[in-house]
């Protein structure tokens, strides 16, 4: 008998009781890879010394200060950090708890920018179909998660919401990936002009799908496309990279690889690497002069923004994987993966397509490969795949997926930075053991 509300009611949970490296142990002694890291939490994997040594350190010296009185060494020092590493433009950063915290303090901030400005018609945010931005209520009304919205849309802001970049389904035999991303861009200019540049005050994406599709990533020049869309409009371009972000794909920041860099940025996970839970906007230097010339304050706050020993938990992160070259092995482990996995799933004939960056990969089940027609979402895939491998030792990520509006099955594999060889054999090969058992 349990008193928590779980996000499942029926059944029952393994009881988590510790974790070393790649690994979580449950109370029963079973050991699982963590190859998802959660949902792409776990950069570093468990029981890091340094971020433990840390976090010991800081909650020794300081736990708790409010920021309405104080600032703090390890906020700073992790401020520092995030803007000497963070895409051009950016010179603030603004610390949260979590990824839907960080989504709604983005979208204030730009709403608070165009007031400052002068612009207050610009209110209308515009987002795409199976996009994921969080659960509150602000985060929930910019995501396009169709499942995750229908209960809670009476209580939700009105969004305006595009087509997503999802090559695999919706490119079409003629045009090249260029070419299709300049099309579906497109639907942003057609939108803006829908709307009517002068109410449009934001537009949010993340540059790799995570949550509502595994891992699907912009095509060349899609990004750059919508770049210079919201340029010329005067629309804010909000980066949501708190999934794909943090070195997931191979550089600090999905966007680099796309040659873009954001109006504000929302980071998360990785940031803490579970360690902690904290999140951060990043903000440019055009939205900081704005409030500074104007207000002089960013209408926000929560009790815990800026908290001591998370942000000291998040640095001693952040300079494991400096320090110890990670990045560099998310590219090149992520290779492998995604060799090994289409190795051993490439052939398979409900493997519709294997996509992702760095170690962040995702596959699409399909009942047909030939038509790209998804199972009966009755079915229930997705779970049936988690749990069989579950039972074999591994932990995979069911990205809850919508295909075109209805409920789709995708894995996302999510290993932390420090996965080595032996551990993405035994990925690959338990993973296709449990979807030839689920599917
Ligand atoms: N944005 C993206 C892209 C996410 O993937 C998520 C979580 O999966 C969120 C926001 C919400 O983050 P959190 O669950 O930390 O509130």
């Amino acid at each position: 008998m349990t008193h928590i509300l779980h996000r499942q009611i029926h059944g029952t949970l393994p009881v988590a009781v510790a974790g070393r490296g790649v690994e979580l142990f449950d109370r029963d002694g079973r050991a699982y890879i963590d190859a998802s890291g959660g949902a792409a939490v776990s950069c570093l994997g468990h029981g890091h010394p340094d971020v433990i040594g840390a976090l010991h350190e800081q909650a020794d010296r300081l736990a708790y200060a409010h920021t309405g009185f104080f600032t703090s060494e390890p906020a700073e020092e992790l401020a520092d950090m995030l803007v000497a590493n963070a895409p051009t433009g950016i010179s603030h950063v603004y610390f949260v708890s979590g990824g839907s915290e960080a989504v709604e303090a983005a979208l204030k901030m730009a709403r608070q920018y165009f007031v400052e400005k002068g612009e207050p018609q610009r209110r209308a945010i515009i987002a795409r179909h199976q996009s994921y931005h969080g659960n509150t209520l602000g985060a929930l009304a910019a995501g396009g998660n169709a499942m995750r919205r229908a209960q809670f849309q009476p209580l939700l802001a009105e969004t305006q919401h595009i087509e997503p970049c999802y090559a695999y389904r919706h490119r079409r035999d003629d045009e090249s990936e260029e070419e299709y991303g300049l099309r579906v861009a497109q639907g942003l200019e057609d939108k803006i002009q829908e709307l009517g540049a002068e109410t449009v005050m934001a537009f949010i994406a993340e540059p790799v799908v995570g949550a509502t599709a595994g891992a699907v990533p912009a095509v060349p020049g899609y990004l750059k496309r919508v770049r210079e869309i919201c340029d010329r409009h005067g629309v804010l371009l909000i980066l949501d990279e708190v999934m794909c972000g943090m070195g997931r794909t191979g550089t600090l920041h999905a966007c680099t690889q796309d040659g873009v860099a954001p109006d504000l940025m929302t980071i998360a996970k990785g940031l803490g690497g579970g360690y902690q839970p904290i999140g951060a906007v990043l903000l440019s230097q055009a939205i900081f002069d704005a409030f500074a010339t104007g207000s002089g304050l960013f209408q926000h706050g929560h009790t815990y923004i800026g908290h001591p020993v998370a942000c000291a938990a998040a640095l001693a992160v952040q300079r494991v994987i400096e320090r110890d070259g990670l990045l560099e092995n998310v590219r090149t482990m992520g290779e492998r993966l995604r060799s090994l996995l289409a190795e051993r799933l490439g052939p398979h004939p409900h493997v519709g397509d294997l996509r992702g960056r760095g170690l962040f990969l995702g596959l699409e089940i399909v009942e047909d490969r030939a038509t790209k027609a998804p199972f009966d979402p009755a079915l229930k895939l997705h779970a049936r795949i988690k749990q069989a491998a579950m039972a074999r030792g591994l932990l995979v990520y069911p990205a809850g997926g919508t295909i075109d509006g209805a409920r789709g099955d995708h894995v996302l594999v999510a290993p932390p930075f420090i996965v080595e060889d032996q551990d993405l054999d035994r990925i690959a090969d338990r993973l296709g053991t449990a979807i030839d058992e689920a599917v």
